[in-house]
């Protein structure tokens, strides 16, 4: 395969924006198209968390492109967890040695950073823009795109595809038609709900600032991240059904008297939590393996190739490590896709097969 002067970055995610900066850096001509407006413009759509955990891992690879001083900037650290018992006690798990935590970020923030940073080093986004077919003989995209002014279909031969259109991936599905390929999609029985703690007076956070918030309740659990504006986003990870489910919280008072007995600290700092139980999807959880990441030219990375559940907080971290680990293989093979390829595949399927595991 020689040097691609031509690649395709399918989804303007977290991991699509960082991998399109890494390749542009190296003088790559990068196309990145996404299937959803521009969240500069439209503002980011609902349905995947709010915030997120960003660790070591991760701001590895930001430090990397030179992005991990301004993120931290607008990051929370979260030195450890605060653990809320149904008597309203709390308890302290340091992340670390004294000094070491984790940061709560916004996940739209840190996209529209990844997104303007691409853009000034000269990536081209198209927006609106969903690939409906890949064709891997070809290594070219069938873009469908929206606009006010009409629809349309366009078909583009590049040298290199990238997948990086997350959990529920269109070019992985163009691969799932190819012989010996592997294929698993485990969903688990707890889906997820988000809900605010919303600032106090004068923009104060109603309870510690520098922590991830949790209360374990055996089965499921509530789960709270700070946020610059001083509200906490919460994540109710609850059974979808059987005895304490959200198949049981049918109407207020349920979700009021669940809420009364389970969290009641809670309960208190939550004025919106009926209208934000009834207004938020409950969402599902999914753990996606599959194998081979590469075939010809196109190669799957992120949650596009292993999505998890998000109980360590690891799948963007691992999706910037993906991104971070293919640039030092650049680097090792001199630029020789036709190696750094499948020594992505076999360097980083060990270890998301074992977050994954855990
Ligand atoms: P995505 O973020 O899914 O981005 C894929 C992009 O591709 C999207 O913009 C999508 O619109 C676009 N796209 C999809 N199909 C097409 C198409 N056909 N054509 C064009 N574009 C397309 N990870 C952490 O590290 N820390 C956390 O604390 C954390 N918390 C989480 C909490 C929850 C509730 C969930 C659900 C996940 C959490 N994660 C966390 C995981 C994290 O969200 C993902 O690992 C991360 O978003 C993966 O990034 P990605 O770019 O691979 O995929």
């Amino acid at each position: 395969m020689s040097k691609p002067s031509n690649i395709a970055i399918i989804g303007a995610g977290l991991v699509g924006s960082l991998l399109s900066i890494y390749l542009r850096k190296r003088g790559y001509q990068v196309t990145v198209f996404e299937r959803r407006g521009d969240m500069r413009k439209k503002g980011a759509e609902g349905g995947r968390s709010i915030n997120l955990a960003l660790s070591n891992r991760g701001i590895r690879a930001l430090e990397e492109v030179g992005l991990a001083e301004p993120l931290k900037k607008v990051a929370i650290p979260m030195h450890g967890r605060v653990i809320h018992d149904r008597k309203g006690n709390l308890g302290f798990q340091p992340y670390g040695k004294q000094g070491q935590y984790i940061n709560s970020v916004s996940r739209s923030g840190l996209n529209i950073v990844l997104i303007d940073e691409a853009e000034k080093l000269g990536v081209q986004f198209l927006f609106d823009a969903r690939i409906t077919h890949v064709d891997l003989e070809k290594t070219s995209i069938t873009i469908s795109r929206q606009s006010a002014t009409g629809s349309g279909q366009d078909v583009t031969n590049f040298d290199l595809i990238i997948g990086a259109d997350g959990a529920f991936s269109a070019v992985r599905g163009a691969l799932q038609f190819t012989d010996r390929f592997d294929y698993s999609q485990d969903y688990i029985d707890h889906g997820y709900k988000e809900l605010t703690i919303p600032a106090g007076a004068g923009a104060t956070f109603q309870i510690e600032k520098n922590a991830l918030h949790i209360w374990p309740r055996e089965s499921f659990m509530l789960i709270a991240l700070p946020n610059p504006d001083g509200s906490f986003t919460c994540t109710l990870f609850f059974p979808f059904q059987g005895n304490v489910s959200f198949d049981k919280l049918k109407n207020d008072s349920d979700v009021h008297q669940f809420f009364a007995e389970t969290f009641p600290d809670v309960l208190k700092l939550m004025p919106e939590l009926l209208k934000d139980f009834n207004s938020n999807p409950t969402s599902s959880l999914v753990t996606i393996k599959c194998y081979p990441w590469v075939r010809n030219k196109t190669v799957l990375i992120g949650d596009a190739a292993h999505g998890i559940v998000p109980f360590f907080g690891q799948g963007m971290n691992a999706g910037f490590e993906d991104c971070r680990i293919l640039n030092e293989l650049l680097d090792q093979h001199q630029e020789n896709w036709t190696s750094v390829l499948p020594a992505i595949q076999e360097l980083r399927k060990p270890d998301t097969d074992a977050i994954a595991q855990l």
